[in-house]
């Protein structure tokens, strides 16, 4: 795969882990955040996005003035690829690995382990 290739790759990958994460977060799947406006958000995750985007991809992502530096009216400004560890992060995968819904957990690894691959088929080019 030529390298423009793999970047859209990882990227339409990414855009799919953000559908699939989504229906696992907020409301009661978001245990002691649900109250929190922008839950599980966090400065120094908004910071690695940037230096990321910039040296993975060549793209200098602008702040928007929040406090958190990428968070927009609507969320979160940066595309999924770009912000790989938010994209990735479920609470319950990430504390016990599963979410007991075994469809879903497999699909979710799935798709991880399918990114990872090509993540480093990228840095290695
Ligand atoms: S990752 Fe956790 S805190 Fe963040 S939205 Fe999902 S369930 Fe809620
Ligand atoms: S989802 Fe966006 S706003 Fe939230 S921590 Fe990640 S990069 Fe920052």
């Amino acid at each position: 795969m030529k390298k423009g290739e793999l970047r859209a790759t990882i990227s339409r990958g990414y855009r799919e882990m953000s559908e699939l994460t989504k229906v696992k977060c907020g409301g009661d799947k978001c245990p002691g955040m649900g109250d929190k406006a922008y839950r599980c958000c966090d400065q120094l995750h908004c910071q690695m996005t940037i230096d990321h985007a910039y040296k993975a991809w060549g793209i200098r992502l602008p702040t928007t003035g929040h406090q958190f530096p990428l968070m927009g009216p609507t969320g979160c400004t940066a595309l999924p690829h770009l912000r790989p560890w938010c994209t990735l992060h479920q609470c319950q995968i990430q504390a016990t690995g599963s979410t007991k819904d075994r469809k879903w957990d497999a699909k979710y690894f799935r798709l991880r382990n399918q990114l990872t691959r090509l993540e480093q088929q990228l840095a290695e080019m």
